[in-house]
């Protein structure tokens, strides 16, 4: 009789999220995710030198989880269940999912889109069964384990805070959400859920911890949409009608592409989407009709036709456009910064207005890229806009609440270092809970039983 889990990987770094969780001679694995940092660094950049996409020098640039923490478990493992489609939760399935051909990959369906446009992406198809979940539903794995994708807010659609239920006790995997109470798509969060899991018992909560540190609620996305609005719509800049507009966002972040596209309508403009991501993402959530985007928006991807188009704006009248893209991070190859070096037909001037709806992810390279991309807008006079943009990720004061409404016996923080961890553990210790005893600094590759 026994309740085991096994921090893979995101416990000592922020990146490559994976969780396995074993009951007697049965395993589940959570998320295996990517670092980006490490994965792009050696894969793309690094043009003269790739790393081969294998799972073995993947692992050794700490590019994905390491699945041989569980060595002893892998002929155990029944599936492979994503919590939602963030590349740091979803990207790692091409290299390691394969590994195991046989064990079905269940998530929620828009997650179950990002993984084939992934794949595709890399040119390759898993020989794992695909299911489909539906949101607010349970999966029976096993007799022993059953997992329920309670259906939560975050900053990408159908994201699932699991509850894995087994006769020796109940584990909730909150990684990541949001506590929304106004999302611009989808229900709001389901506070009387969230309270009768509680009520029902929560042995071990795995939370994410990124934010924990911020003592506050992290603003909702309807406060993105106002930010947004108020720039572009009520109180717009001097001339606004007669600049070319380039909002930059994260491509899975499709509630705020909606609002870009509404935006775009009432301010007469043709919206243009640019970006091989933001085709991705998007194709994912229209073959499932989350957001039905209008015909008439276009999506260009491949870079011959993204230069066509933005001659085409440059010929015709940036001011007759709204222009979305991809880049937010400054990222040397990403069409902003190209717009922003002078190598597309854009002419890029004090008539240009960019709009960072995003903050900027807190890693050297692309604090450091930022600033690059930053000069060389302000170096043609182009007029910058930043940060109108809410997270996705709960802050301190929205994990209490969480912590009082599921009530769990034990805490382990996840999706990021020790120092984050400890600020999320300092918030449980506020309610009772004990460092070593109740709440749990795991790092990678370690385990933990729950019973
Ligand atoms: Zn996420
Ligand atoms: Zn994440």
């Amino acid at each position: 009789m026994t309740l085991e889990v096994c921090t893979i990987g995101g416990f000592s770094e922020c990146g490559r999220n994976c969780t396995a969780i074993k009951v007697d001679d049965e395993v589940i694995v959570i998320d295996m995710g990517l670092e980006l940092e490490s994965y792009i660094k050696h894969t793309q950049n690094d043009v003269k030198n790739p790393v081969a996409k294998e799972f073995e020098p993947l692992v050794k640039i700490n590019a994905i989880p390491n699945i041989d923490h569980i060595k002893d478990w892998h002929f155990k493992i029944k599936a492979i269940i994503p919590s939602h489609g963030h590349l740091d939760h979803v990207g790692a399935i091409p290299f390691i999912a394969p590994m195991f051909p046989n064990v079905p990959i269940v998530s929620t369906p828009f997650t179950i889109e990002v993984i084939k446009e992934i794949c595709k992406g890399e040119r390759m198809t898993l020989p794992n069964k695909l299911i489909a979940q539906k949101l607010n539903t349970t999966y029976k794995v096993s007799d022993k384990i059953q997992v329920e994708f309670i259906e939560v807010t975050h900053s990408i659609p159908h994201t699932a805070m699991l509850r894995v239920i087994t006769p020796y006790g109940t584990i909730i995997y909150a990684n990541d959400y949001k506590l929304d109470h106004t999302p611009t798509l989808g229900p709001p969060i389901n506070m009387e859920k969230l309270k009768q899991v509680g009520e029902e018992g929560v042995d071990l909560l795995i939370c994410e911890s990124l934010y924990a540190s911020e003592d506050r609620h992290t603003t909702s996305e309807a406060h993105a949409k106002q930010m947004l609005e108020d720039a572009l719509l009520n109180n717009p800049m001097p001339d606004l009608e007669k600049k070319g507009i380039i909002v930059t966002t994260f491509s899975s972040q499709i509630a705020r592409l909606k609002t870009l596209i509404e935006i775009g309508k009432k301010m007469n403009r043709q919206v243009v989407f640019i970006g091989r991501s933001m085709r991705k993402y998007c194709t994912a959530a229209q073959r499932i009709r989350i957001v039905d985007f209008p015909k008439s928006i276009p999506f260009h991807a491949r870079r011959p036709v993204v230069q066509n188009a933005l001659e085409k704006i440059q010929r015709e009248g940036p001011e007759k456009y709204l222009i979305v893209c991809t880049g937010h991070q400054g990222e040397p190859n990403a069409q902003l910064s190209r717009m922003s070096r002078g190598e597309t037909s854009l002419n890029l001037n004090e008539n240009w207005l960019t709009i960072f709806s995003c903050s900027v992810i807190p890693v050297e390279s692309n604090i450091a890229q930022r600033k690059v991309l930053e000069k060389e807008l302000s170096s043609k006079k182009v007029h910058i806009l930043k940060d109108l943009h809410s997270s996705g990720h709960a802050s301190g004061k929205d994990h209490e609440e969480l912590f009082k409404l599921l009530n769990p016996k034990h805490i382990i923080p996840s999706h990021a270092g020790p120092e984050f961890g400890k600020q999320l553990i300092k918030i449980a210790e506020k309610l009772g809970y004990k460092e070593g005893e109740t709440a749990h600094l795991m790092g990678d590759g370690k385990r933990f039983t729950v019973k």
